[in-house]
């Protein structure tokens, strides 16, 4: 099956690749495409966006995945906002900066992501599918591999090493984005 990829972000690209190998052949979204605004109030529902309008843009079936950082101290902030938890335009280092000050002197630092992938069809189809990996965050940062918040949380099945002390290798084998495409692989038919 071959999907255009909604995502730009080389490390999602990267991760997902490896991820789904065998069963779909993820090609990069036009580079004459612009970005998609993220409206929705949900995962899910940026996650259909994004795919949605790579496949109309593109008029072939196209994954794009959607992925939030959720801290019970802080309500389930960020949330469906993680890419601009501190502010426009997205900032990773920025992003983490403000969640180890948000949680500063806080006990309870568990948390968990999220990731929910939508294959939409050019027919209009969906297929969905989510995974979660719960941890906590760190009281700083740790490693230097990865992106995002990797460096600020500790998956609770790891050895307390942050996802960005892990190899790429590591964080496939236990991250969100590895469950929701083990998911979404019972969903999608085999070759
Ligand atoms: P989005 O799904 O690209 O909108 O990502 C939302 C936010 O979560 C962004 O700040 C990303 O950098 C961050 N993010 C997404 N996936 C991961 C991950 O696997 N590890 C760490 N941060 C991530």
């Amino acid at each position: 099956m071959v999907l255009v990829c909604a995502s730009a972000n080389v490390h999602k690209v990267e991760e997902m690749n490896a991820l789904l190998v065998d069963v779909v052949h993820l090609v990069p979204r036009p580079a004459d495409m612009g970005d998609v605004a993220e409206t929705g109030s949900t995962l899910l529902e940026n996650a259909v966006i994004k795919a949605s309008a790579v496949a109309v843009f593109a008029h072939a079936d196209a994954l794009a995945d959607d992925t939030g950082l959720e801290v019970d101290a802080l309500d389930g902030a960020p949330g469906v906002r993680s890419a601009r938890f501190a502010g426009d335009p997205p900032n990773d280092a920025r992003n983490r900066a403000l969640l180890l000050e948000r949680l500063d002197g806080v006990a309870n630092r568990s948390a968990r992501f999220c990731t929910v992938l939508a294959i939409v069809r050019v027919d209009g189809t969906v297929v969905h599918a989510q995974g979660i990996c719960n941890g906590t965050i760190a009281e700083s940062e740790r490693g230097d591999n990865g992106f995002g918040y990797d460096a600020v949380f500790i998956p609770n099945d790891g050895d307390g090493r942050t996802f960005a002390e892990l190899t790429s290798a590591e964080k496939n084998m236990l991250s969100h984005r590895a469950q929701a495409v083990v998911a979404l692989r019972e969903l999608l038919p085999t070759a």
